[in-house]
């Protein structure tokens, strides 16, 4: 077969597996939307099915050679990097014997049933043994897959590849100490917010329909998209043209549907600026989940948690709510929304505090995988970490080590991005204040779409074609660090708290 001929029959695979996975997405978004309770028998044969049909047509040997033939012959630099991903990707998929990835499905779908036992009654003792299971096939899981300094770096690689506990350990540290000293200082200032209107009782339907305004404003393209609800807010997609989002409306909580629609919104329009040259093949997609966490995040926090937006929207929400926003004014909405205050539940955290409910994870992962700590010992660490990092005494394990499903799925590793997505986004945040000098101008007159250009143009459209620190360095000249998030902590809640 000619280098050509090949490069079709690879791109053909790669297209039948993309529409694979498309479709087992799209039977998902329905189990989480629509699907009525007796499906769900099903609906987890019909998934597994087609993933299993997935992944034996990605992993067969005919890919492999093709792979091999590619990766020898001369090619552009475009097909170059998509053999040069897709190999990645071969490698892993084929690193891992059968019999070790059905074992561990086996044992992590148990798990998920144990630990959400444990949590019901608050008793890490429940779950202790079958974490210890979990944490002895990751062990082997890296040691398969291959790593220089820690077996923690394996495990990493497949949210964030590239990234290694070496060098998140000096960023998170500084992170720790600077953000703990920040939170002290907030809480101990009296400029308090006030919240307590925020919870009042908020019209369903009227959240909703403001949702959906702020969506389209922002630039999420609702002809390649739509919104709906579920229990937990969720972007999916099945391809570029339908990247859908959901939300959750909370009549005691004013801002968080909106939030919540905010932040899907920004993960949606990274995949909806994808470069449509890249459709059906693996470059089309959100490059790391760091990466991906930076773009939710910037729309979310930097711009939908600021002084301009609230200033544009504080009008447009007291209409939605009929005279009784009538004597709230921008500044206090700005305000309630930013409010900081130190609490036990990760998904519950502000913007001061998240990182260090991150940092407590990670510390902790590392040290389980590289033998420092035992199973058993984790909620006597864990409740340390949390008094040092937040002042705060955890009462029991519902409240502390067992707040998360990720241990449960064998997900180690997969904490970090969510804090790298911060670091992420206010990096690439400071470049472009420089490069579109009227941005909170434009967010103040509601004109979103210098910032949404700047971000197809130098995050979106190159899909997995550039690692995330690759299009961090490109963008901002810099490598990552904390040093541009913390300026934009200091200065935000120095001014709102008055430090
Ligand atoms: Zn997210």
């Amino acid at each position: 077969m000619q280098t050509s001929e090949q490069l079709t029959e690879l791109r053909r695979i790669l297209a039948e597996v993309t529409d694979l996975n498309n479709a087992t997405a799209l039977l998902h978004w329905d189990q989480e939307t629509y699907m009525p309770p007796k499906g769900a028998q099903g609906r987890g044969e019909q998934l597994s099915t087609l993933a299993s049909i997935a992944h034996r047509t990605f992993t067969d040997g005919k890919v492999g050679s093709l792979l091999a033939n590619l990766g020898a012959a001369e090619l552009s630099p475009e097909d170059g990097k998509l053999v040069e991903v897709v190999q990645y990707d071969y490698d892993r998929a084929t690193k891992l014997p059968e019999a070790f990835v059905n074992t561990f499905t086996k044992e992590t779908s148990e798990a998920l049933e144990i630990w959400a036992e444990a949590r019901q009654e608050s008793d890490f003792s429940i779950f202790q043994p079958k974490l210890e299971r979990l944490l002895e096939l990751l062990k082997e899981k890296a040691a398969l897959c291959g790593y220089e300094e820690s077996p923690y770096d394996a495990l990493l690689e497949e949210f964030e590849p590239g990234m290694t506990a070496g060098q998140l350990r000096p960023i998170f540290s500084d992170l720790a100490t600077r953000q703990s000293a920040l939170v002290e200082r907030i809480v101990a200032s009296k400029n308090q917010p006030d919240t307590a209107w925020t919870r009042a009782e908020w019209d369903e339907e009227a959240q909703w329909k403001f949702t959906l305004n702020v969506l389209r404003d922002l630039g999420y393209d609702f002809d390649s998209g739509r919104q709906d609800k579920s229990l937990h807010p969720f972007t999916t997609d099945f391809g570029m043209n339908d990247v859908r989002v959901t939300t959750r409306v909370d009549p005691h909580d004013l801002f968080s549907a909106l939030t919540g629609s905010i932040h899907e919104g920004g993960h949606a329009m990274y995949e909806q600026g994808q470069n449509p040259a890249d459709r059906r093949t693996p470059l089309a997609e959100g490059t790391s989940l760091g990466m991906h966490e930076s773009q939710s995040r910037m729309w979310e926090n930097v711009i939908g948690r600021s002084q301009p937006f609230w200033n544009h929207y504080a009008p447009i929400l007291r209409d939605r709510f009929s005279g009784r926003l009538q004597n709230v004014t921008a500044d206090q909405m700005y305000a309630a929304i930013n409010r900081v205050e130190p609490s036990l539940i990760r998904v519950e955290a502000d913007e001061c505090t998240y990182n260090l409910h991150i940092i407590i994870r990670f510390e902790m992962e590392v040290d389980l995988m590289e033998g420092r700590l035992a199973v058993q010992d984790i909620p006597e660490a864990w409740n340390a970490k949390v008094k040092s990092y937040l002042g705060l005494d955890v009462p029991d394990d519902a409240n502390g080590c067992l707040q998360d499903i990720h241990w449960s799925h064998g997900a180690i590793g997969y904490f970090p991005t969510y804090a790298l997505g911060n670091l992420y986004a206010a990096q690439l945040f400071e470049t472009i204040e420089e490069a579109i000098t009227d941005i909170w101008k434009n967010v103040e007159a509601g004109d979103f779409a210098p910032l949404l250009v700047w971000l197809r143009e130098n995050v979106h459209r190159h899909g997995r074609r550039k690692s995330a620190l690759e299009i961090l360095s490109d963008a901002t000249g810099k490598d990552a660090s904390s040093e541009p998030f913390m300026r934009y902590l200091e200065k935000k809640y120095g001014a709102l708290y008055g430090l």
